[in-house]
C-alpha cells in the first residue's frame, strides 16, 4: 500500500481524541512530502540534525516532535521550532530546554519520559521522580517550558500481557501525576504506542500515538 492509504487506514482506526505523530526517521523528504499531501501535519523524529534538515525544507505548518533522546548541548539546534520534545528525562536537561527557549521568546512543551520497560537500553525516569521534579521550587521557577504529559516505551516482545502491563503503568503514573497543578505542568497526553502495539496503547489510554513503519514501510538503517 502507498504512505496515503496507510496513512488513511491507520488514522481511520484511531479515536477522535488521539493524536498521531507520524516517524519519519531515517526516511526521505519525498515521503514526508506524500504525508504531507495526505493531510499528515505531526511529525515525529529522533535525531536533532535530521529534523533541522527536514525542517528546513517541509512547509511551514508542520509540527515537529523530538521523539528520541536529547543531549543537552544540541537543544539549541532545534529551540526555535520544536512543537514537543517527548523524552525529557533529567531536570538539568528541562533547564536547558528552558533557557533555549527563553533565547527564542517561547514556551517549548515537553513529555517525561517514565522507563516502562524490562530493557536497559530504554531511558526513563520513575514515577517517583517525575513527581519530585514536578513538585520542585527549582522546576516552578522555569517559565519557558511546560510539561504537558508523560511518554514510554514498552518493551519490544510478543507478550502482550507484559506491553499492557507497561501501559497500564504509565497511564496509572499519568492519573497520580494529573492532579498537580502548575502554570508550567499541565498533564493531557500520554504518548505510547507505536507500530505494532498502538491499538493495545490506546486501549490502555494513550492519547498519543508515534506510527513509523505501518506508515513509511520498514526502515532501511545502513
Ligand atoms: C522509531 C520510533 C517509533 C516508531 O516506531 P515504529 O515501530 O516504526 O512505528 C516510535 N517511538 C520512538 C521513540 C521511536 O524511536
Amino acid at each position: 500500500m502507498s504512505i496515503q492509504q496507510n496513512l488513511q487506514s491507520i488514522k481511520s482506526s484511531l479515536p477522535e481524541h488521539v493524536t498521531l505523530v507520524a516517524v519519519s526517521k531515517t526516511k526521505p523528504v519525498s515521503d514526508l512530502m506524500e504525508a504531507y499531501n495526505a493531510g499528515q501535519r505531526v511529525f515525529g523524529e529522533n535525531k536533532i540534525q535530521e529534523m533541522v534538515d527536514k525542517y528546513e525544507v517541509m512547509p511551514n505548518d508542520v509540527e515537529w516532535h523530538m521523539i528520541g533522546h536529547v543531549q543537552s548541548n544540541k537543544v539549541k539546534y532545534m529551540a526555535s521550532f520544536v512543537r514537543l520534545i517527548h523524552g525529557v528525562d533529567n531536570f538539568k536537561l528541562l533547564k536547558e530546554i528552558n533557557k533555549q527557549a527563553t533565547k527564542h521568546d517561547r514556551v517549548i512543551d515537553c513529555l517525561l519520559q517514565i522507563k516502562i520497560a524490562s530493557e536497559d537500553s530504554k531511558f526513563g525516569m520513575t514515577p517517583e521522580e517525575a513527581s519530585e521534579i514536578i513538585k520542585s521550587e527549582a522546576f516552578s521557577e522555569l517559565k519557558n517550558i511546560r510539561i504537558v504529559g508523560l511518554m514510554g516505551m514498552a518493551t519490544f516482545t510478543d507478550d502482550e500481557n507484559q506491553v499492557k502491563k507497561e501501559f497500564d503503568y504509565l497511564k496509572n503514573a499519568f492519573e497520580n501525576l494529573k492532579s498537580i497543578k502548575k502554570d508550567n505542568c499541565l498533564l493531557n497526553t500520554v504518548s505510547m504506542g507505536m507500530s505494532g502495539d498502538y491499538k493495545l496503547a490506546i486501549n490502555c489510554g494513550s492519547t498519543m500515538v508515534r506510527v513509523g513503519s505501518s506508515i513509511f514501510g520498514i526502515r532501511n538503517y545502513s
